[in-house]
């Protein structure tokens, strides 16, 4: 097996700010998978928030030794390996088991969501994420969002109120908000969920910092909104300390080391009664079309990352006023663009 790696500058629609900062561009790396005349692709969105950067993803990658393995369908030794070499990294990580999956997908000439067996028919409608903006900024976002039915807004930190409104003026579809750890205080927190609750707000990502989790128990048992953990639900070992909580977990694959993880944290969230929501980085139809294929089985997506970009060099799954539609080719059911 060989493993190779490229970089890529995904240039944004708008600029992307969140409650901890902003930016114009996203780097993220590509790589290829070759085994037996099939390529399988996959790629790492690397976020400053958990310590990756397309430098240190690159420095994991090239420690890899893949000449050890001769069968990319022994996905537990190899990811186990990838997974002990060093600690963290998940996004660097999970380029490898993306890869994988897609080339498992295209030697069988199968769709992953139906190797898995999945109803394509089944997936769920994704949010559009309106990032923290000026009003003006705002109300063009909303209108270029028109084809979305639900918006996911980005709030957090002084603004929150004027945001909403200056979204509200513009449009009633529903919204969900994200404060990215915004609201320090539990007392704070608490306040802006109860006047959210009046704003035909559907659930609240992250509100408290990570780690906080008696402050967000104590805002949970006084809000009537779900709470649904981001920040505080990186990998499978998060999820059972997050019963009592948080009503529902967010699983990203570059925060979770990829597919094969996402799934065991899907499936134990579920066994203590807890929603799944599917988010994403900022990606290309790489990561995005990849968490699509289990998108079946979820409650809220999220799967925007490369709507937000103007340069994205693969095509895979779609969108139709909101809805998730997964093509109908092998593995993750990605292409190279042309144009
Ligand atoms: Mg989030």
């Amino acid at each position: 097996m060989k493993l190779s790696r490229s970089r890529c500058e995904l240039r944004l629609k708008h600029t992307f700010a969140i409650a901890r900062g902003s930016r114009d561009v996203s780097p993220v790396v590509i790589v290829e998978l070759e085994h037996d005349g099939v390529i399988g692709v996959g790629e790492a969105a690397p976020s400053s928030r958990y310590g990756e950067t397309v430098e240190t993803v690159e420095a994991f990658l090239s420690e890899l030794d893949f000449r050890r393995f001769q069968d990319p369908f022994q996905l537990e030794t190899i990811l186990n390996y990838i997974n002990q070499v060093a600690e963290g990294n998940t996004a660097a990580k999970a380029s490898v088991d993306i890869a994988l999956h897609d080339w498992i997908g295209r030697r069988l000439g199968l769709p992953l969501h139906k190797y898995w067996g999945l109803d394509k028919d089944k997936t769920p409608l994704t949010s559009f994420t309106i990032g923290i903006d000026r009003p003006e900024v705002l109300e063009q976002k909303v209108r270029e969002a028109e084809e979305f039915p639900i918006l996911k807004v980005k709030l957090g930190g002084r603004d929150d109120e004027e945001i909403i409104r200056t979204i509200r003026k513009a449009t009633q579809k529903p919204l969900r908000v994200d404060a990215n750890e915004g609201w320090k205080r539990k007392e704070e927190a608490l306040d802006k969920i109860k006047w959210l609750e009046q704003e035909g707000v559907e659930f609240i990502e992250q509100p408290m910092p990570a780690d906080d989790l008696a402050g967000t128990a104590w805002v949970r048992e006084r809000a009537a909104l779900p709470l649904i953990a981001d920040e505080d639900s990186l990998r499978l070992h998060d999820v059972s300390k997050l019963r009592g909580v948080f009503d529902g977990i967010n699983i990203k694959l570059m925060k979770c080391t990829g597919l094969r993880e996402a799934l065991r944290m899907l499936h134990t969230a579920r066994a203590f009664g807890l929603k799944v929501m599917t988010g994403c980085m900022i990606e290309t139809s790489i990561g995005i079309s990849a968490a699509a294929q289990f998108s079946p089985l979820i409650d809220y997506a999220d799967l925007d990352g490369n709507l937000l970009t103007l340069n994205d060099p693969f095509d895979g799954v779609k969108v139709d006023r909101g809805k998730l539609i997964l093509p109908d080719r092998p593995g993750i059911g990605v292409e190279k663009r042309r144009d």
